[in-house]
């Protein structure tokens, strides 16, 4: 059994069974992982209110067989009601991203620094979250036409379109840079 402490910005949170809930975290000590919370349906759950999708909390885990969150503090939320709701929606739409492309288990401290300084600052940009995890926009040419610069990123097939080819995919998949 190995406990660790280490903080972590939420990025889902699912029900599991009747009582418990799964929530999806990329933590700076372990990188991502998906960690159960033992209780968290419950009303009264201590470690629900703290685990917010883009809640940035410092965390107490412990892994055995899987990882449980055992305790949780939250210590700054990056989309509760204080944040302007366009904010917000950037910031879901980066999660949506990450929630594709960031691999389990891999601690990525550059980018670990980089979305905390972003969404603090109200301030990133999806071609930079794109180039820390290896695909870079500046390198890319359209997947269909071979055009550049490309101006979209398609999650399901991991490829770039250019703008005019873009608006003739499904709009849900793609990510604006
Ligand atoms: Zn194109």
């Amino acid at each position: 059994m190995n406990e660790y402490v280490t903080e972590g910005i939420v990025l889902h949170v699912r029900n599991q069974r009747e009582t418990d809930r799964t929530a999806d975290i990329f933590t700076r000590k372990l990188g991502r992982v998906d960690a159960k919370v033992t209780g968290g349906r419950k009303p009264l759950s201590k470690l629900a209110p703290h685990l917010d999708v883009l809640s940035l909390v410092k965390l107490r885990l412990v892994e055995k067989n899987q990882v449980t969150v055992v305790d949780a503090l939250g210590e700054e939320s990056f989309g509760g009601g204080h944040i302007a709701p366009a904010l917000r929606s950037r910031a879901l739409i980066l999660v949506y991203l990450l929630r594709f492309l960031l691999p389990r288990a891999e601690p990525d401290e550059r980018l670990w620094h980089y979305l905390v300084q972003g969404f603090r600052a109200g301030a990133w940009q999806t071609g930079d979250v794109l180039r820390i995890l290896g695909y870079a926009p500046e390198e890319a040419s359209c997947a269909l036409c071979g055009r550049r610069p490309v101006a979209l990123f398609h999650l399901k097939g991991q490829e770039f379109f250019c703008e005019r080819c873009g608006s003739k995919a499904p709009q849900n998949e793609l990510i604006w840079l």
